[in-house]
């Protein structure tokens, strides 16, 4: 019997198939504290040693939202700093948006008591959003290139020639989707970037780590999460980015037939074959492709 792709409520299931419903990854709800720590730092120093993230010297500015990924990376990243075979420093900024709410305190308490280096900002971003942007639009993508113009202009304030952000393999894998689906082009967020101006570098040191090991480490260690009030994240009518949300909710159902679907999407991001693209820039079609068949090719 050949096997079917069916919706069983609001789950994806093969029909037809012999296969069970693997678990693809841990429950990390379920995994000690030591071993979820051990993880998450293997995961950050194969992404730092993959794409020479760290280097001697550097003055790393950590972006603290407040939420629980900006909470894991400034832990696993000064945890790493002790025993690093590179000097380099941490300096973490948090950026209070200007939406009402917002408990800046509870950053600035965290981080003084942890003796962190550290710097508090205000930038008015909800008023320029709510200047710029009519009811019922999604300010998201206004409200990102207004952070990181900020966190470009704070790293250059503090002398930091690199800022890390907390985006994780969901995230990675997600955009990635995001772009196919939406936009109509292959491309995900660069784990290493340099800025246009060429001053700045952005890291993201958490490329390798899954969404779930870092929440159930973060909830194990205590660390203060909080909202960044935004309307459309926290406020009264939670709605978060519909779109994100709907990609999330299929890899999620997805991944119980495919188990390692997350790895896999992640892998295949650094595993390109140009010959078996459209990208006319990125190959030269005069010039015929080898006749190796992907696994993916079909008979039509
Ligand atoms: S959810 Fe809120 S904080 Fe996040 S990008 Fe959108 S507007 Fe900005």
């Amino acid at each position: 019997m050949q096997d079917t792709l069916v919706r069983r409520g609001n789950k994806l299931s093969l029909q037809g198939d012999q296969l069970k419903t693997p678990q693809a990854q841990p429950n990390w709800n379920e995994v000690s504290l030591d071993k979820i720590r051990t993880k998450l730092t293997r995961a950050v120093g194969q992404a730092i040693g993959d794409f020479d993230l760290i280097s001697d010297g550097d003055r790393i500015m950590v972006a603290i939202s407040g939420g629980k990924d900006s909470w894991a990376l400034l832990d696993i990243l000064s945890q790493m700093q002790k025993r690093a075979p590179v000097d380099y420093k941490i300096i973490a900024v948090n950026i209070d948006q200007g939406y009402s709410g917002f408990r800046q305190d509870i950053v600035e308490e965290y981080v003084r008591k942890n003796g962190f280096e550290y710097h508090m900002e205000f930038f008015d971003i909800a008023g320029i959003i709510e200047e710029k942007t009519k009811p019922g639009d999604t300010p998201c993508s206004l409200c990102a290139r207004l952070r990181r113009g900020s966190l470009y202009g704070l790293a250059e304030k503090y002398n930091c020639n690199k800022i890390a952000l907390g985006h994780h393999q969901d995230d990675f894998i997600e955009t990635l989707l995001l772009n196919s689906f939406f936009v109509g082009r292959l491309a995900s967020m660069a784990p290493k970037l340099i800025s246009d101006d060429k001053k700045n570098i952005v890291i993201r040191p958490l490329v390798y780590a899954s969404e779930a090991m870092i929440k159930s480490y973060v909830t194990k260690m205590g660390f203060p999460v909080i909202c960044c009030q935004c309307p459309i994240m926290c406020g009264e009518t939670v709605h978060g980015d519909y779109k994100r949300r709907m990609i999330k909710k299929l890899i999620d159902q997805l991944e119980l037939v495919i188990p390692n679907i997350r790895d896999s999407l992640l892998a295949s991001l650094g595993n390109l074959q140009p010959s078996h693209l459209l990208d006319k820039d990125l190959w030269d079609f005069k010039t015929p492709a080898d006749m190796t068949t992907p696994v993916s090719e079909s008979c039509s």
